[in-house]
């Protein structure tokens, strides 16, 4: 069983060094559980918070723990009812090519609705992230204008396509030339480069009539640029700040808390952190239903950026914090 574990917690961008791999013998399961291959293993931005040992709405990986992850992954041996050799399931395996599982913690996929790579991004967690954020705490309404950034990431470009079902114009952010010409391809009324010069003044120039909902992935210099833009009565949903996950330190310049705060205040804002668990019991059935026929119909597009082999992860994990990935991040491990 080939593993990648955590050898050390980084500091700021995760490197090499931080990541151990090793190779034991494959486990046998006990009853209640389940033996499993793993197929594609997902890359997410939370898992660097759990390469810390920073306080978080998680517990952190230990050193020595395998890198957690969602898996796609297949059932190579059965202890438990109801799975049986060749079940493709939903798993959190982490990084590495088996794992144990309980049965009661996997979901199993239909390869015939879906390409079971969906349950990672799109029909997945990132996919649901949008779902819920958006409708729950942006409440989008026909007319009003949605913002999002890291827009063809899976969670920001579902969002900008759900807010485009409910009628809202949508301005869409990201990386480069050719995440913009994918965010004019998925749909998004305007697409700005973050990396371009003047954002700020080009946002403005995107959004005359101002910003009814910001779906908040990144921080830094795209919230610096929205925050004017919004108008009363906007909605924040605070889903991720990806642009904070490696920072050392505070970024340099006046304190402007205050600031923020006198906008929150004079313009009635409400800016709602989450973390997407929390709609899992009331929302995941609609999310499902309605997103799986949105995929079905062609109203949801969505993009995969597949790196071969598990070896490979920790480089494409630091890419994806950097913005060197197209669409959902996964690695095919087998
Ligand atoms: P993505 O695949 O979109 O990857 C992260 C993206 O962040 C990068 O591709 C990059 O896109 C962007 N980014 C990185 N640094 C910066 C920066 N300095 N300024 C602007 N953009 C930056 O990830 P996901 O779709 O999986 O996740 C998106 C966000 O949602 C993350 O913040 C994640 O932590 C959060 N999240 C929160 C959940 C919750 O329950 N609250 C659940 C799931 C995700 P680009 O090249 O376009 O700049």
């Amino acid at each position: 069983n080939r593993r990648i574990r955590l050898a050390s917690r980084p500091h700021g961008e995760p490197t090499a060094e931080n990541f151990l791999h090793d190779t034991v013998e494959v486990p046998s399961p006990v009853p209640g559980q389940v033996l499993l291959r793993t197929r594609y293993v997902s890359l997410d931005p939370y898992v660097r918070g759990r390469m810390s040992d920073a306080k978080s709405y998680a517990a952190p990986m230990e050193v020595g723990d395998v890198i957690v992850g969602g898996t796609v992954s297949e059932v190579v041996d059965s202890a438990a009812e109801g799975f049986s050799v060749g079940d493709t399931v939903l798993s959190y395996g982490g990084w590495q090519e088996y794992s144990l599982e309980p049965a009661e913690r996997l979901r199993r996929l239909d390869p015939s609705v879906a390409p079971v790579t969906t349950a990672l991004g799109v029909l997945g967690m990132p996919g649901f992230t949008a779902y819920a954020g958006l409708l729950a705490i942006g409440k989008p309404q026909r007319g009003e204008t949605v913002a999002v950034a890291a827009a063809t990431g899976p969670v920001g470009s579902a969002v900008g396509q759900i807010a485009a079902l409910h009628g809202a114009r949508t301005i869409g952010i990201a990386g480069g030339e050719a995440k913009v010409a994918r965010l004019r391809e998925l749909g998004f009324d305007a697409a700005l480069d973050h990396r371009a010069p003047d954002l700020p003044g080009r946002l403005a120039a995107a959004a005359p009539d101002g910003i009814d909902v910001y779906f908040e992935n990144v921080g830094g210099a795209v919230w610096d640029a929205v925050l004017p833009q919004l108008n009363e009565f906007a909605r924040v949903p605070v889903c991720g700040l990806a642009a904070n996950y490696n920072a050392t330190s505070l970024p340099e310049g006046p304190d402007r808390s205050g600031q923020l705060m006198g906008a929150v205040l004079s313009k009635s804002l409400t800016l709602r952190g989450f973390i997407q668990r929390e709609f899992f019991p009331t929302l995941f059935e609609d999310f499902l239903r309605d997103m799986s026929g949105w995929v079905t119909s062609g109203q949801v597009q969505h993009t995969e950026d597949i790196t071969e082999g598990l070896e490979r992860a920790p480089e494409a994990f630091v890419a994806m914090l950097r913005g060197g990935n197209f669409g959902k991040a996964i690695v095919r491990v087998s």
